[in-house]
């Protein structure tokens, strides 16, 4: 088969997801299809390659067809493939929870198991409200987010989101959260630092707190990184003030590291930077190094405890089908591991400033604005008013054998934590060449 058969036979059958179709079947928008993957690279049926700068939807850590992840899996495979997890437990599920809590430092005590990012934090949304309930304050049902957050797709996520490419169209389905003033570093006026905005953003966030906390469940924040708001950056103060405030007026603080856990910023979680600990922290995406859907959240013993009662309804009757499915725990395992066989925070230290340097002349690109990194996530606005720029973008980056999707005039660079000198100059100088020919 060739790749034009597979297209054919996708566009015919496959709706996909975060596209408008239209502009598959005119061309405008190249579907790619791929045979395989190995370590960074994709290769389609007729051996074109492309460099997963994204990490596939940001989820891969270790590369394509790792043989350490790919032997957790096989290994699994043959003892348990899946079984309920009402009733039921399991090895994996255990031992992963143990661990994820033991990386918390044993603050979040108890793991709630999902299998996407959006059902991670719809959960985290309703164990927030419902423990506020079980202690008697049912009137505590609304939730705060940032301007310019992402949390999901699903209603519950979109009414705690503020992106409005996304959310607009269903307004009238949502139960909207307050929006509260971002930390957004590129605020800075001339002479302030990006903690300066962290403690302008505090500052509003205090306002609605000292008015609304009595109806107010939690605050849900992405630490460090607001992702598909378009990688906004922001200082760690934030954080450690939100956390104050939060304890202040008696409000819930979720986490919802889905896209910055699991080193993405640097630390193995994002919060870590602010030396704080949420009450919810949500992962996903890069909890299985980017095999297979698993989602958690994670929570106190405090938060667990006000569920436990002889009413069933005071415990939290949640669930999906695949809730700790064995696999995916496995492989989870098994990514934890990589962490701390091959030192992986330290080695990403070394290699984000190899690839910052190689990004010199991007950043310094007349049209650039704003070039930031954290960690291991590097974003760049470009001054343009071409309603096209993003499809100009990515098709001139899969001419240059690389995937980058940027988010409208903001692109970023978000590759496994794999790449070698190669590979790090062919994504630096590609991306640029890219950018040349988005905008002639
Ligand atoms: N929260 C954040 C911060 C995300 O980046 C995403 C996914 N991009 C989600 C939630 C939703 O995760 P999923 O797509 O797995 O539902």
């Amino acid at each position: 088969m060739s790749n034009q058969d597979w297209l054919n036979r996708s566009l015919a059958a496959v709706w996909h997801p975060c596209t408008q179709m239209k502009l598959h079947e005119t061309g405008a928008l190249p579907l790619v299809p791929v045979a395989r993957g190995q370590g960074p690279w994709l290769y389609d049926f007729e051996g074109r390659r492309y460099l997963d700068a994204i990490s596939s939807w940001w989820v891969n850590l270790f590369g394509h067809a790792n043989p350490r992840l790919n032997a957790a899996i096989k290994a699994q495979l043959d003892q348990l493939e899946h079984v309920i997890l009402a009733g039921f437990t399991h090895a994996p599920v255990v031992e992963l929870s143990e661990r994820l809590s033991a990386l918390t430092g044993g603050a979040l005590g108890h793991c709630f198991y999902a299998s996407d990012g959006s059902s991670a934090v719809e959960i985290a949304l309703k164990m927030s409200f419902h423990s506020w309930r079980n202690h008697d304050r049912p009137e505590k049902n609304r939730f705060l987010c940032l301007a310019g957050s992402y949390h999901g797709e699903t209603l519950g996520t979109l009414s705690v989101s503020d992106v409005a490419l996304y959310k607009e169209v269903y307004a009238p389905l949502l139960r909207q959260a307050v929006p509260v003033l971002s930390p957004d570093a590129r605020q800075a006026a001339a002479g302030e630092t990006a903690a300066d905005c962290a403690r302008r953003a505090a500052a509003a966030l205090e306002a609605v707190l000292a008015a609304q906390h009595e109806t107010i469940a939690a605050l849900i924040v992405e630490p460090l990184v607001q992702g598909a708001g378009g990688m906004i950056m922001y200082d760690p103060e934030y954080l450690r003030l939100a956390r104050g405030l939060c304890d202040r007026y008696q409000v819930h603080l979720i986490a919802d590291e889905i896209m910055v856990g699991f080193g993405r910023t640097g630390t193995l979680f994002a919060h870590e930077q602010a030396g704080i600990r949420p009450d919810f922290l949500c992962l996903s995406k890069g909890l299985t190094g980017g095999y297979l859907p698993l989602s958690v959240v994670l929570t106190t013993d405090e938060v667990y405890a006000a569920f436990h009662d002889d009413a069933i309804t005071r415990g939290f009757l949640h669930s999906h089908s695949y809730t700790g499915n064995p696999l995916a725990c496995r492989v989870a395992l098994a990514t934890l591991d990589i962490f701390v066989e091959d030192a992986v925070l330290e080695r990403n230290r070394r290699f984000g400033e190899r690839l910052t340097a190689r990004l010199v002349p991007l950043a310094n690109h007349p049209q650039a604005r704003h070039f930031r990194r954290r960690g291991m996530i590097w974003a760049v606005d470009i001054a343009t008013d071409d309603p096209d720029f993003r499809l100009r973008f990515y098709r001139a980056a899969l001419q240059r054998e690389l995937l980058l999707r940027p988010l409208g005039t903001t692109v970023y660079f978000m590759p496994p934590y794999i790449l070698n000198d190669e590979e790090t100059a062919l994504l630096a100088d590609g991306a640029a060449a890219a950018l040349d020919a988005a905008l002639a």
